[in-house]
């Protein structure tokens, strides 16, 4: 291969690839850490990003944006909207519901849902506030390690040097590649059509989180709906055998969402999609340099139930910017390389954990073990009498047991 054109000349401490919410994350510790912070972004700064996607944010997230940015947590929490109640049903039977009353430490909700384009472009405006520097429209096409640093090339053919390179460039990482670290782990085996919807005003719907087993207007699949800033995300639970594209032509959405929702919700599609949603964490976390250090999507893929993919993101780039401050500041390669050595262990153990979290969500959702099927029978037979049942299939959408014992951990 020819050697790239000369490029950008400048070696920088480090670089973030990505301007997603683990790089935008990533630019603020290190300009919290009094670090220069450059993204390289493929995008252009207007493209379009369609979908609500990561709408449900962690207190602990917003906690920790407020903390690398003091007022980005507080102006996140107030564009979102939080709900107090959440319902379960089983077959069109409510068996389950629960009203919090309003909380909030340091004046900041216990979770805010919004689209994740509006919590970007918040964390895009503090990044310029605090001095990152954006190129965008350029796409890392490639990655070289050394014992020295990093050589990244762009679509362009230049060349950018680092001493780090902070890996935040989604699931389909070209630095993952480059660091020949394959994801590993399942697929899951039912599609899932997610919707977002519009509000409609003319209509509203009490603002609740309300998930289905079983709905018996879409043929006994589940549905989780969930209200966002805007507009109303519908989760539909295809079954194995489900031909996707019939659920998702304008004809198909017109004949199933005024059965979830009311009837004028089936003209205010924004935006659909299908997923088989990928449980899967990379080999390793750094290369055999400890140069490179993966975060979010570039690292890990999890279903969204239990909303750990954004949320894992956050703690992943604010533990990669402390590894390469550390490392920075090491007394000799030794001890540069193993501070990003453990940064690599932690956050692939969290990564794996909230791997399981999601796949408990998973498996409770889709009872595919006659186990879980025959135990959700059994609670949905007590739970309209037994609050401890419905509690139990409530838990479906953030993953049972595991959730409850992730509650303790302080970051994902
Ligand atoms: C339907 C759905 C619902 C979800 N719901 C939730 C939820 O409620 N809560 C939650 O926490 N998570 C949720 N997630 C997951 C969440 O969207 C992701 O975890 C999150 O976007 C990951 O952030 P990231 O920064 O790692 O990657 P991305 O958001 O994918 O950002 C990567 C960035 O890198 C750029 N890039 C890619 N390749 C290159 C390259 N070669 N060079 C330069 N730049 C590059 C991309 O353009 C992009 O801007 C959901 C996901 C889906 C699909």
């Amino acid at each position: 291969m020819s050697a790239p054109a000369a490029g950008p000349t400048t070696r920088h401490p480090v670089l973030v690839v990505g301007a997603g919410p683990a790089g935008l994350s990533a630019a603020l510790a290190l300009r919290d850490a009094g670090l220069p912070a450059t993204v390289l972004e493929r995008r252009t700064e207007d493209t379009v990003r369609p979908g609500s996607r990561a709408a449900y944010l962690h207190g602990a997230s917003l906690r920790e944006l407020e903390r690398l940015s003091p007022g980005l947590g507080h102006r996140i929490a107030a564009h979102g909207l939080m709900w107090a109640t959440k319902r379960s049903y089983w077959a069109g039977q409510e068996i389950y519901t629960r009203t919090y009353p309003p909380s909030g430490r340091d004046g900041l909700p216990p979770f805010t849902s919004l689209p994740q384009v509006a919590t970007e472009d918040m964390m895009v405006t503090a990044c310029r506030e605090r001095g990152v520097r954006f190129h965008w429209g350029v796409e890392v096409k490639s990655a070289g390690t050394s014992p020295d640093g990093v050589r990244l090339a762009d679509a362009a053919g230049r060349e950018w040097r680092a001493d780090y390179v902070i890996a935040a460039d989604g699931s389909r990482s070209a630095l993952r590649s480059a660091i020949s670290s394959p994801l590993e782990g399942p697929r899951s085996e039912n599609t899932f059509v997610v919707v977002d919807l519009d509000d409609d005003p003319a209509h509203p719907v009490p603002v609740e989180r309300v998930f289905h087993y079983r709905h018996p207007g879409v043929g006994g699949r589940n549905v989780l709906i969930v209200p966002f800033a805007g507009g109303w995300r519908v989760d539909l639970n295809l079954l194995v055998n489900d031909d996707p594209d019939k659920f998702i032509s304008p004809e198909g959405l017109r004949r199933w969402i005024p059965r979830v929702m009311p009837a004028s919700y089936g003209e205010r599609v924004r935006w659909v999609s299908t997923y088989r949603f990928a449980q899967q964490v990379a080999a390793r976390f750094t290369d055999a340099d400890h140069r490179v250090l993966l975060t979010g999507e570039a690292a890990h893929l999890f279903a969204p139930f239990g909303a750990r993919g954004m949320n894992s993101s956050v703690p992943d780039a604010v533990r990669a910017v402390d590894a390469v401050r550390a490392a920075l500041a090491a007394d000799g390669p030794g001890r540069a390389a193993a501070e990003i050595g453990r940064f690599a262990e932690e956050r692939k153990e969290a990564a794996r954990y909230n791997r399981a979290c999601a796949n408990a969500a998973l498996e409770h959702m889709l009872a595919h073990r006659p186990t879980v099927w025959l135990r959700r029978r059994a609670a949905a037979t007590v739970a309209i009498a037994g609050r401890k049942a419905g509690a139990w299939l409530d838990s479906a959408p953030y993953g049972p047991k595991l959730a409850q014992r992730g509650a303790a951990r302080s970051s994902y």
